[in-house]
């Protein structure tokens, strides 16, 4: 997770991996085995937190709770409002729920991380997107437009529950942009200062795997088998997010998406290729994993092809970014960049920001 430096000069650096307890159940079917698991987790009275466009799969999961659910909360938002999360703590406190049970992207996922930090409940999360929120310790929430992130090893969900069958609804547009959301936490985990040879066994994998999987999934976006391929490659780049310091592409997708309020995957999407063309000059051992998996292709072009395809805005200006705004967010992000192989300036930011724009 950190990289000490008790090397010496010429000495490779002490690396520090810690792995996060969670019990994951991977596979076709495997929500029917959600009222099981709230059940050895010894709870009786479920809070089942769903997206809207899962709501039929919650209503089938509330059937198999019986009497274990005590309430229901189905109105999460992106980014995690505190205003929402009052809601369901009034939910919570009247319903004296004991566990809270998240299904749906990784706003519903985020809402069952808020609820958890303020209660010590238990969380059982079953995801629907790529976006991986369900592997990590962490927890961004806004209020009055200000977002907060925390970390804490008590955040992360116990219990995740991965069906790849819930994601076979997910329309071509947010499955491109939410897989590509996932490709960047692989991507950012091989190039960060803090890889193991963990993380970067599992980064390449979810690399290839999300590479593999995804032009497949495009094609035929209701084939159950390239579906499941997909989601476990996520897994695997949820997995890196949690496990290394994301660098200048989460960085500038949190500076842009923060004063502009932009959609998380489109904003992802757009910007990856243009970071990967940064980094990779700097950064020869990610570049040669990522060669190795789009089988010597220039893994640049083969991302810039995948995002280029989104249906929907593909640069910055179509997202409503005025391009005045680019030399200030360059700015801002060269005065106090996270950590990154190549060093940012501002000149070379604009020159980025204004190609994606
Ligand atoms: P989301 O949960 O907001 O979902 C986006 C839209 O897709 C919603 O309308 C949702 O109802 C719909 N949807 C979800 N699954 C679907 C499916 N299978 N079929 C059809 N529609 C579906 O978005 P997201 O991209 O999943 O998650 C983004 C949120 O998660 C952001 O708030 C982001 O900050 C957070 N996040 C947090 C972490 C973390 O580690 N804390 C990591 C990644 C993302």
């Amino acid at each position: 997770m950190s990289t000490g430096s008790a090397g010496g000069r010429d000495r490779p650096a002490v690396r520090v991996h810690e792995m996060l307890a969670s019990r994951v159940l991977i596979g076709p079917g495997a929500r029917r085995l959600v009222a099981g698991e709230v059940a050895r987790l010894g709870a009786g009275r479920v809070l089942l937190v769903a997206s809207p466009s899962a709501a039929v799969a919650a209503a089938g999961v509330a059937e198999e709770l019986g009497g274990r659910l005590a309430a229901s909360f189905g109105r999460p938002a992106p980014h995690t409002p505190v205003a929402v999360t009052a809601e369901a703590m009034a939910v919570v406190e009247e319903a004296g729920a004991d566990c809270v049970v998240a299904i749906g992207g990784g706003s519903a996922i985020g809402l069952a991380k808020a609820v958890s930090a303020r209660t010590g409940m238990p969380q059982v999360a079953v995801p629907t997107t790529y976006a991986g929120s369900e592997a990590t310790p962490v927890l961004g929430e806004t209020e009055d437009g200000v977002k907060t992130t925390r970390r804490d090893p008590a955040l992360a969900p116990g219990t995740v529950v991965y069906d790849p069958d819930l994601t076979l609804t997910m329309p071509p547009a947010l499955t491109r942009t939410s897989a590509m959301n996932a490709l960047a936490h692989a991507v950012e985990a091989l190039w960060a200062p803090d890889a193991t040879m963990v993380t970067d066994a599992l980064a390449t994998e979810a690399a290839g795997g999300i590479l593999d999987a995804l032009p497949e999934v495009l094609d035929d976006p209701s084939a159950p088998e390239p579906r499941a391929r997909l989601q476990s490659a996520a897994w695997l780049a949820g997995i890196c997010l949690a496990q290394t310091r994301m660098g200048l592409h989460h960085q500038l997708a949190h500076v842009l998406g923060g004063a502009f309020d932009l959609p998380h995957a489109e904003l992802h999407t757009m910007l990856l290729p243009h970071v990967m063309a940064f980094n990779l000059p700097a950064a020869p051992a990610a570049s040669s994993r990522l060669t190795r998996v789009t089988g010597r292709d220039d893994p640049v072009a083969v991302v810039e092809g995948l995002a280029r395809g989104h249906e929907g805005p593909t640069r910055l200006s179509e997202l409503g970014v005025p391009r005045a705004a680019l030399r200030g967010i360059a700015g801002r992000v060269a005065a106090d960049p996270y950590p990154n192989p190549r060093t940012p300036s501002e000149a070379s930011l604009t020159d980025l920001l204004t190609t994606a724009w």
